[in-house]
This record gives structure tokens, sequence and C-alpha cells, in this order.
């Protein structure tokens, strides 16, 4: 461990029980999506504190502010995300949300938190700086079309433009002390499916008379099924899966006029997920056709997949060795589930990794997005000084 580390790791303890307090305020008092007026004058308060100078309404409530050290010519941008989700808090703990059906439930609150800690230990370290740090404070990630990319429109990968962007994220399944990195391919793109299917309400015991809705559905349902199974490339993960179905009237003898459907499509490939749309597209109007029934169908594209530069990461995670031991760092599978991280990884090489915040023995393991959720506090012994030590050391490569 370099004297620099050792610093940087000793401070960050110093100020575990100041980000613990910051975590606190920020998960009871949550903002959902485009709505994180507060939250975004809470940072710039203590920006304000800290003496760094920023810029406010960024792609909405964001932030973005710099800390200048000598003049390399690199930039090193960290993001932190600011939103919370439409979730009722169930933890019962003395901290929950006193906002009804608003919930830190993704641990927005402990990334905004970990960055604050980060600009601390940036400005207590400041003769180490060799370049610019840029700390993007962002807000709805969480709601399409996502925060990253309003503050990308706005320009805030922009004077100057970062050499890279790095991101953290709380991971239940992690054990708290622990990081975990992935490189290349790490998280899926994400579209929302949307089916209205027409036929002919009727009687349900007259369905000579009638256009079945409900079954043409459920045909259109299971044939969508076998886009996966027959049509995608098995190497290459995708998921299609349709989490509501409702319709207009219909009971036991009522056939409904109209039949309505909301799903999700992930993939990792972007030449497949416009296939896929194709695929969708098309087999459900041939299988409504073939039943006699009409569908239109409506893809909303989300965001897309999130990609890790792998040299980016092999360097920060060798950092991360260096600073909290070779125990502690873990190579991550892919997942599924979708970030707007993933529009800064379009645009300048980037690494978005994980916080371990779980802890079995403290019956800490709920899932992100559950009304449960809660993180081990003592994430914060590094979650500020190792996003600092990576910045640090990356200017001076
Ligand atoms: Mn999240």
């Amino acid at each position: 461990m370099s004297n620099i580390s050792a610093n940087i790791s000793a401070l960050n303890k110093t100020i575990k029980n100041d980000l613990i307090a910051t975590r606190r305020y920020l998960h009871q008092h949550p903002e959902l999506s485009f709505q994180e007026k507060e939250t975004s004058k809470f940072v710039a308060g203590k920006l304000d504190d800290l003496g760094i100078p920023y810029k406010s309404n960024i792609g909405g409530y964001g932030i973005v502010a710099h800390i200048e050290g000598r003049d390399s010519g690199k930039t090193v941008a960290l993001r932190a995300d600011m939103d919370a989700l439409p979730i009722e808090e169930k933890t019962n703990k003395p901290y929950a949300s006193k906002v009804k059906g608003v919930m830190h439930a993704c641990g927005h609150d402990v990334h905004t938190t970990s960055l604050l800690g980060v600009a601390k230990i940036l400005m207590e370290n400041k003769a180490e700086i060799n370049g610019t740090v840029k700390l993007i404070f962002q807000p709805a990630e969480e709601r399409l079309p996502g925060g990253a990319s309003l503050m990308i429109k706005d320009g805030v990968l922009q004077n100057p433009k970062p050499d890279i962007v790095v991101g953290q994220h709380v991971h239940p399944p992690l054990e708290v002390g622990k990081v975990g990195f992935k490189s290349g391919m790490y998280m899926a793109s994400t579209d929302e499916l949307f089916l209205h299917v027409k036929g002919k309400g009727g009687h349900g015991a007259l369905p000579h008379d009638c256009i079945d809705t409900t079954l043409a559905t459920s045909h259109i349902l299971v044939a969508m099924q076998q886009i996966i199974s027959r049509r995608a490339n098995p190497a290459k993960p995708t998921v299609l899966t349709f989490g509501k179905i409702a319709s207009d009237g219909g009971s036991t003898n009522v056939i409904p006029e109209k039949v309505y459907v909301e799903g999700t499509f992930r993939a990792m490939d972007e030449k497949w997920r416009a296939q896929a749309h194709k695929l969708i597209k098309d087999t459900a109007m041939y299988t409504a056709r073939a039943l006699g029934a009409e569908v239109e169908v409506e893809i909303k594209k989300g965001y897309p997949y999130l990609f890790n530069d792998p040299e980016t990461t092999e360097r920060l995670k060798a950092l991360a060795i260096d600073f909290l031991g070779g125990d502690n760092v873990v190579e991550l599978p892919i997942q599924m589930t979708a970030e707007d991280f993933a529009y800064y990884t379009r645009e300048a090489k980037s690494c978005f990794y994980r916080l371990g915040v779980g802890n079995v023995s403290k019956g800490i393991q709920s899932q992100l997005h559950s009304p449960t959720f809660d993180v081990d506090e003592d994430c914060f012994d590094i979650s500020s000084g190792l996003m600092a030590y990576m910045a640090i050391e990356e200017l001076k490569s």
C-alpha cells in the first residue's frame, strides 16, 4: 500500500460518521426521478461548504462540479445518481423514508453521499491531483429517457471532456468491504413493450360470433418466447418478459373487446436488438391474424447496453486491489438489469463497478428495488476513499 492510499484510507475512516449522517438525511428525504430539487440543493450546499465550483440544472436537477489540480490536461469524471423509487419503505429503521410511497431502494443515497465524500477527500489532497476531477451528480436514473442522456445533451461530458468516466453502484449480493468489476459487456439494453390486442367481444358461450382476444393474446405470448428459444443466438444473453395483462371488461362469460400486455425486452447486442424488435412485431401480428384478431405493438426504446472499457476496467481493478487488498476485489458476472450509466460508456472510456453493501450476519440482504432494501453502512469505510484514490492515480498515469 502506497503512502497516498494509506492516507486516503485513513481520511475516509475519519469522515465515515459524517457520511452516515448525510446518507441517513438523504434516505429520509427521497425524491422521485425528475423531482430531485431538494436533493440537488442539498448537494450544492455541501459543495459550497467545500468551496468547490459547480453548475446546477444540467439535464434537469443535475449538478456538475470541477476540482482542478495541476494541469496535466487529463480529466476523470465520477458519477453518482440521486433519484429514488415509488416504493413504500418497510425497513422499520429509525432513518427510514419520511416521504410516503417514496424510497431510496436502489442505494442512490449511498452513491450521492459517497461522491460528496470523494469531494471532501480530494479537496484535502489537492496537491496530489494532476489534472481535473469532474463530479457528476445525476438525476433521474430510474426513468426514461434517463438523466444521463439529458446531462450528456446538456454538455456534461464537455469542457473538459473526460478521459474516463467512473460510476459506483451498491450491490447487495456482495459482502460489505468488497467491490466487484466486470470488463466488457456488463449490463443489458432495455426496451418497453406495449401490446394492444383487438378482436370482437361478446358472450363467452358464443365464441363463433366473437374474435377471442384472450386466446389470441395467449398464443401471441407463447409464440413470442420462441423468438428467444429459437431465433436468438444461444451464445448471446437475451430476455423477454411480460409482466402485465389487462383487458377492457371481460369476465367468466364475457370475451373482452381488447387486451393489453406490457413487457420488457433485454439484450447485449445492438444488431440482435433491432432484429428482435422486428420479430416481436411480426410474430405478434401473424399470430393475431391466424386467429382473426389484430394487434398493435409499441416498442419504447430504453437504455443501451452497458460496456465497461476493458483496459480502463483492468486498471481500476488493479487500483482497487492496491487499495483494498486482493481478497476484497471480485470478478462479477454479466447481469440483465439496465443502467443509464450505459450512455456514458458510449461517449467515453468508462467503468461501472459495484460496491458491496450486503451483510448476511446482520440480515442485510434484500434486493435492490425491494421495500426492505438497506445497506451495511460500513460500506462508508471505503466507498469514498476508493473512488478518490482511483481518480488521483488515473490522473497520474
Ligand atoms: Mn440504481
